[in-house]
């Protein structure tokens, strides 16, 4: 994949920077600044060169106008802490006085201007609204790759008037993305789990082309397992999907081997430290709900995956909220997460509670990368073009 990166843009300019400042706040002030510091190696890189910094964000769903509770002043005393320099704020991301105010930024000053979304023309990618954006600066820096599957004038629109350059950030998903599905090293073993097939229905078609081995996992694989006649009890399970099922099945013969649970781990109730036993496929009680993986299951995942030299993960095992349901995931996080700090593994995971899930194995950090954009990040394993990316590439 080409892109501009932030060595090849200019010195003693003004960069536009589209970051994701979506961050949780209580009170009127930022709670969790994981996303703000995301952005500090842009934001430093950018300093180094002399550019002036303004930066642009969403937050929440304004749609169009203006609402006070959602606007992103709280963010730029939360960013100043962090860059140990001031940050100014500009009370709206177009137009004259937020053009004043970059104008006397010093070099290496940072602004952040007000939400694009009180804007209706961003979510609409308005090339008007873009326009007005793009007068305020030089070039165009996109570092929020978890706002890239929407074409909006901030993350899309914005790349066609100016140069455009990745982020730090999005550079590092890119690369890591591309080292899992664009160009990865083989064999590739992917885990899907989470609750349903139906929301991951457009995931596995894609991945049953680009994998070698594919692992269904959780409340999914049950649907799969009744597809091929095993009593599931009372298991989550989506039974009128059983059809499609099976033609994912067929579909991967002789491309994707396909890794179905061959014991779980059943109870009759959910609920946490519940009275749980593991058994083979065949006796599952109708009371009985699979809730996670068993050992032989767990066994033959972690030999898929010291079989193979990349991972690509997304989803729970398990209902690893409510333990002791969350075994299956945490042994093969652990597994995955030494092989990657060992270098045998390229280990990429990411999307909804993924992140949750690897946080709660206590491995987030030894994996070769997780990505914490969700819709983004699911997209992209659908094989989907992400607009924001795509108007990145040269
Ligand atoms: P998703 O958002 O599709 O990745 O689904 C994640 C959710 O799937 C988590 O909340 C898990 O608790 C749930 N899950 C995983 N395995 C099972 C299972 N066997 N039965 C019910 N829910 C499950």
């Amino acid at each position: 994949m080409s892109f501009r990166r932030i060595e090849d843009a200019p010195s003693n300019k003004t960069a536009l920077v589209r970051v994701d400042f979506n961050v949780p706040m209580a009170d009127g002030a930022v709670s969790d600044d994981t996303r703000l510091r995301a952005a500090l190696p842009t934001i430093e890189a950018l300093r180094a060169k002399g550019c002036k910094i303004a930066l642009l964000a969403h937050f929440d769903r304004p749609k169009g106008k203006r609402v006070p509770e959602m606007s992103l002043a709280p963010v730029a005393p939360a960013l100043a802490k962090l860059l140990d320099a001031p940050v100014a704020f500009a009370d709206d991301c177009v137009g004259d006085a937020a053009k004043a105010a970059i104008e006397a930024l010093p070099a290496g000053g940072v602004i952040l201007l007000e939400n694009t979304r009180f804007h209706a023309g961003e979510e609409k990618n308005d090339p008007e609204l873009a326009g007005e954006i793009a007068a305020l600066g030089d070039f165009y820096v996109n570092d929020a790759f978890s706002a890239a599957h929407r074409a909006h004038a901030s993350t899309e629109g914005l790349a066609h008037v100016l140069t455009a350059y990745a982020g730090k950030q999005m550079e590092r998903e890119l690369d890591a993305l591309n080292s899992a599905l664009g160009d990865p090293k083989r064999p590739v073993l992917g885990i899907v789990g989470g609750a349903k097939v139906s929301t991951k229905l457009d995931l596995l078609q894609n991945l049953i082309d680009k994998l070698d081995r594919l692992a269904i996992g959780g409340g999914m694989a049950n649907t799969f397992l009744y597809a091929q006649g095993v009593e599931i009890g009372g298991s989550l399970a989506e039974k009128d999907m059983a059809d499609t099922a099976r033609a994912i099945l067929a579909a991967a013969k002789g491309k994707c081997e396909i890794l179905l649970p061959v014991d779980v781990v059943v109870a009759k109730e959910v609920k946490p430290h519940a009275e749980a036993r593991m058994t083979g496929l065949n006796d599952i009680g109708a009371d009985e709900k699979i809730l996670d993986a068993g050992e032989e299951t767990v066994r033959k995942l972690r030999d898929a995956m010291k079989r193979s030299r990349t991972l690509i993960w997304n989803g729970p095992l398990g209902v690893f909220e409510t333990p002791p349901f969350d075994q299956a995931t945490v042994i093969a996080a652990q597994e995955a997460a030494e092989l990657a700090k060992a270098g045998k593994l390229i280990a990429v995971a990411g999307g909804g509670d993924t992140v949750a899930a690897l946080n709660h194995a206590g491995v987030a950090d030894d994996m070769t990368f997780v990505s914490t954009a969700g819709g983004a990040f699911l997209e992209w394993m659908e094989g989907k073009a992400l607009p924001g990316v795509e108007a990145l590439k040269r």
